[in-house]
């Protein structure tokens, strides 16, 4: 559809009324240009947060129906706000919630798959020359019950609704000035990239990047759908995120370093044998929906030895499964870790690059726990306190 353009804007770029009036005017000289926007909004920063908090003290660890209605909340006032200013810029538009946009999704509450959009309405909306204002991060079931589809989750509704109308390009408007090759705030050096491919991007989100949701990236990836991240209030080109080539080289072997604070290594003192034992604890803890995520298993006969990384946050429902299987006694904690990671398809076809990845380590005298690799990438798991030291001089062993 020629013109269309899906615009999402996060929670820094409507978190005051003022900066609300500042998005209807950009909004609004885009469509000057000749531009036609399907808005999708979150909610105002902090927002969403102060739902869950008071959901905490209300009922801790609840979650169903009433907290899906809670949390959606926060995006109908965004969207109520940014309609009236546009309004008064003499925009016609409309917002819609997503049971009102045909956003259908499955029922699995704070974390809901959007299984289909009926599309007819936001076509008739622009039809009649009226700009859909939706509202993101939530959905509805087919019993009518709200949804939503985990934090972050306002990009998944942009990227859905760019799938679902055939509409190639999908822009993220956000705090930031794109996708950096490491959080500027770690590495002052950091910059900003022009292009990364789709591959690089999720495992960027899943190693630690918050610009994205790695479910819109994954999708976008799947229905082809370009990528814009750029700033809400400057005017400047962020970083796209296409189907690259994968081996488009760019000059550079490593496009990125990313890192993770949220996560700590469970290590067991001393295991039982056999892969019986290991099936049952991950089997568990994946009932638990406990993330797991770096593995190490060395050792054939006893003793063998056993450590792996959760996300911090699943420590608790960990330490409830390991008591069931009473295996808490015979296990240490280490946290004060974080993971760092580097990242780039040009890896694939190269070799030495863990050789100089470890080199790195061995040069900051960071703590190594774990280590994992894939075709594109290496992450280790290191103390906390070398995290900076090692983020900057992985930086600057690849040339970034
Ligand atoms: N407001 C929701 C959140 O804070 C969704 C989003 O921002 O994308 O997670
Ligand atoms: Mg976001």
């Amino acid at each position: 559809m020629k013109n269309f353009i899906v615009k999402k804007f996060g929670g820094t770029s409507v978190a005051s009324t003022e900066k609300i009036k500042i998005i209807a005017k950009r909004i609004a000289e885009d469509i000057k240009r000749g531009e036609r926007p399907l808005i999708v909004l979150s909610a105002m920063s902090g927002y969403t947060d102060s739902l869950i908090q008071m959901a905490d003290r209300v009922f801790p660890d609840y979650q169903g129906e009433a907290y899906d209605m809670l949390l959606s909340s926060g995006e109908q006032v965004s969207i109520s706000l940014l309609s009236m200013a546009l309004k008064k810029r003499n925009i016609p538009n409309k917002p819609l919630l997503a049971h009102q946009a045909g956003i259908q999704t499955s029922s699995f509450f704070s974390k809901a798959c959007i299984e289909s959009i009926r599309t007819e309405k936001i076509k008739s909306l622009f039809k009649k020359n009226i700009f859909p204002l939706i509202a993101g991060f939530q959905g509805v079931t087919k019993q009518n019950e709200i949804t939503t589809l985990g934090r972050g989750g306002s990009d998944l509704t942009a990227v859905a609704l760019s799938s679902a109308l055939k509409i190639k390009t999908c822009e993220i408007y956000t705090d930031v000035r794109g996708v950096f090759t490491a959080d500027p705030q770690l590495v002052p050096k950091a910059r900003k990239q022009k292009h990364l491919s789709f591959s690089e991007m999720m495992e960027m989100s899943y190693l630690g990047s918050k610009v994205l949701q790695i479910r819109s990236v994954e999708m976008a990836s799947k229905h082809g759908i370009n990528l814009h991240v750029r700033h809400a209030f400057k005017k400047e080109e962020g970083t796209w995120i296409t189907k690259k080539k994968e081996n488009f080289m760019e000059g550079s072997l490593v496009s990125a370093v990313a890192h993770d604070l949220n996560t700590l290594v469970i290590k067991f003192n001393k295991t039982a044998e056999g892969v019986g034992f290991i099936s049952e604890l991950f089997t568990k803890l994946g009932k638990e929906s406990v993330f797991v995520d770096i593995i190490s298993q060395s050792g054939i006969g006893v003793p063998a030895r056993l450590a792996f990384s959760i996300t911090k946050t699943d420590l608790k429902k960990s330490l409830s499964v390991l008591k069931k299987l009473k295996l808490d006694k015979n296990i240490s904690i280490i946290d004060g870790v974080a993971k760092i990671s580097i990242i780039g398809v040009g890896m694939a076809s190269y070799s030495g690059v863990a050789g100089r990845f470890f080199s790195v380590i061995k040069k900051t005298k960071a703590r190594l726990y774990l280590v994992t690799t894939s075709e594109i990438k290496i992450s280790a798991i290191i103390d906390k306190t070398s995290l900076k030291k090692t983020a900057r001089a992985l930086h600057k062993e690849f040339d970034l």
